[in-house]
């Protein structure tokens, strides 16, 4: 898998960290617990969209782009690393955020990566409730292209072939440092929504023929859309590397079990994993995605979905910016 062939910006402390969960795993009595801390990939606070940036920037920037504009929930995380991505790249950047929570309090809709957002200098926009997201982002696109900008568009989560390219190079990490430490994993977990981590990380594997089984933890749709959304983007990615081999629609495994009241509105199981996780490790969750995440993981270990003698790794995408967005929910 060649990635040079691809414009590409270098924002990442990379490779990311395999620590073990040592407490955790003891604590449940299950298999080995490992997480990959791709919170602290360096960027603002960190996050996955930092890797998905470092190929969507540098794509911009062969465009010559000198703006761009990308939308997310009112908390997203993606948002905010586009924000500093922007601001290192020297990019104009515009957020449109989409009120997917309804959460009226103060918090939520001006802390946290809202604030993060505003403080790396990106213009925030709010959707209107009469508008789609896409309806938003064309209006916008035409608002600037004709006072003589060149915008670049991003899609959500910074999801398309571009962007997956950052996780198919995750993929190709986890693999090295599996071979140099020794150590087998026998199953990859974590949070997907707008479906680019998973489809690059099952691009990337399957072009290293590696056949670590991927699981994702649902935050929104329903499995069915969730897989097909994931499964047609690996495949997008597939083409994009050039692979001459489809992606196995048996590797695309997500469980969507655990998104609770809705996208963004934690459940009961994501702010016991978040306490979990703090109290037991040190690291810190977030009430949106990796909380999800992590609820998935701890349910099944508990339902001994895993074997004991397993090597389980957790990728912690990160958000814990988010959770000054939540403080209704922690202090309640
Ligand atoms: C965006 C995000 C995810 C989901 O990744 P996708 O590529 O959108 O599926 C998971 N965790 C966090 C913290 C995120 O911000």
């Amino acid at each position: 898998m060649d990635l040079t062939r691809y414009p590409r910006m270098h924002f990442a402390h990379t490779p990311t960290k395999i620590e073990s969960m040592k407490n955790l795993s003891r604590m449940l009595g299950g298999p080995n617990l490992w997480i990959k801390r791709d919170d602290c990939t360096g960027l603002s606070t960190g996050g996955n969209k930092t890797r998905k940036l470092e190929f969507l920037i540098g794509d911009a920037l062969a465009q010559n782009a000198d703006t761009v504009i990308t939308v997310g929930a009112t908390q997203s995380n993606h948002a905010r690393q586009t924000a500093a991505a922007c601001a290192k790249s020297g990019l104009k950047c515009v957020i449109l955020l989409e009120d997917r929570t309804h959460k009226t309090d103060e918090n939520h809709n001006f802390n946290g990566n809202v604030l993060l957002d505003k403080i790396h200098g990106a213009v925030i926009k709010r959707i209107p409730a009469e508008q789609t997201p896409l309806q938003a982002i064309e209006s916008e696109v035409s608002g600037l292209s004709s006072a003589g900008k060149n915008v670049y568009v991003i899609p959500g989560g910074g999801s398309n072939a571009v962007g997956a390219l950052g996780y198919a190079n995750c993929a190709l990490e986890i693999t090295s440092q599996a071979n140099e430490t020794g150590i087998h994993f026998d199953h990859l977990v974590h949070a997907t929504g707008s479906a680019g981590t998973q489809a690059g990380l099952v691009a990337g594997l399957t072009a290293v023929n590696n056949p670590l089984p991927v699981l994702g933890i649902g935050v929104r749709y329903p499995r069915e859309v969730q897989e097909e959304n994931v499964y047609s983007l690996a495949n997008k990615t597939a083409e994009h590397l050039k692979l001459n081999q489809s992606i196995n629609r048996e590797s695309v495994v997500a469980n969507c079990d655990y998104v609770g009241p809705g996208y963004g509105l934690p459940a009961e199981g994501t702010v016991e994993a978040i306490h979990l996780v703090a109290q037991k490790e040190g690291i810190l969750l977030d009430p949106v995605y990796s909380g999800k995440g992590m609820a998935g993981l701890i349910d099944l270990v508990r339902n001994n979905y895993f074997e004991p003698n397993q090597n389980i790794l957790f990728l912690h995408t990160g958000g814990s910016a988010a959770l000054f967005g939540y403080l209704d929910v922690f202090t309640q």
